[in-house]
């Protein structure tokens, strides 16, 4: 690690990895880490071999999430050694750029990143490889999905309509690059207060459903504003790890992808 890495042609796909997913959304702030991270770990927790690769540049946040705040080693200056948390094998952007100065990254170093990270990264053999994309569509999805085989593509959305807007941008941007979508995910859906059992639809409701059905692409499911959610990435023990009605939810959005 270290140095500024450039780009080289070829293929990104890690030999090991029998899939890549790849983790989207429109806008940030739309939980799309969050999602990220919990599927790999329901994942995981299905019995499969998962990795976890962390490439948004504007706010790497698994570290935190997983629970992994370290960086990896790297013995022969060549090789990456990744970490582990929860079951999951990961690695983050994150530990490659230079903290403040990484938005300002041009496209090319961020491109030498991604590749570092799929190439030089001791991945091993894994079932999944889920990639938490930076929102938008930016350089860092651009050549994920241009040099890495993408599986499949999933995309985050609240039912906010300027969320959406931006949502149909980045499904526009897969569908440009031949990358098949396997999916859209609701989240922050609605809220059910604790107190008076009502339930709030703060983002709207319906919206990311109805643009699946809109656009034929499967709507995997809707997850609710959750404050243990929040609280669980925070600390970085992903919701999923436990046995609530969220971690249900997470197994049976695992079980549509693997299935
Ligand atoms: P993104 O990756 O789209 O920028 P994050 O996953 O970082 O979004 O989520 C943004 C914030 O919202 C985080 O603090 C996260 O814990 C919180 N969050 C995400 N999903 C939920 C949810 N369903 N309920 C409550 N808080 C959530």
């Amino acid at each position: 690690i270290g140095g500024h890495p450039t780009p080289q042609a070829g293929p990104m796909k890690p030999a090991g990895v029998q899939r890549i997913i790849a983790v989207g959304s429109g806008k940030g702030g739309v939980g799309k880490s969050t999602v990220a991270s919990n599927l790999a770990v329901a994942l995981a927790r299905a019995g499969k071999r998962v990795g976890l690769l962390d490439a948004d540049i504007y706010g790497p946040s698994q570290p935190r999430m997983m629970g992994v705040n370290k960086r990896p080693s790297s013995p022969d200056g060549k090789t990456i050694i990744p970490l582990h948390g929860h079951g999951v094998t990961l690695m983050s952007i994150g530990f490659m750029l230079p903290e403040e100065k990484a938005v300002v990254w041009r496209g090319p170093m961020l491109m030498g990143a991604l590749q570092q990270m799929l190439t030089q990264v001791e991945w091993g053999e894994l079932d999944v490889l889920i990639v938490d994309l930076p929102p938008g569509t930016g350089d860092v999805a651009m050549t994920l999905c241009q040099k890495s085989e993408v599986t499949g593509a999933i995309v985050v959305s609240t039912p906010q309509d300027v969320a959406l807007l931006d949502a149909r941008k980045a499904l526009n941007m897969f569908d440009l690059l031949k990358t098949p979508v396997l999916g859209l995910i609701e989240n922050m859906g609605v809220y059910h207060c604790p107190n008076c059992g009502h339930e709030a639809h703060i983002f709207g409701e319906g919206g990311v459903k109805a643009e699946a059905a809109r656009l034929g692409l499967p709507f995997l499911g809707s997850l609710p504003i959750d404050l243990d959610t929040r609280l669980a990435g925070d600390a970085g023990t992903p919701i999923a790890t436990g046995d609530s009605s969220m971690a249900t939810a997470y197994a049976a959005l695992a079980r549509r992808l693997i299935d």
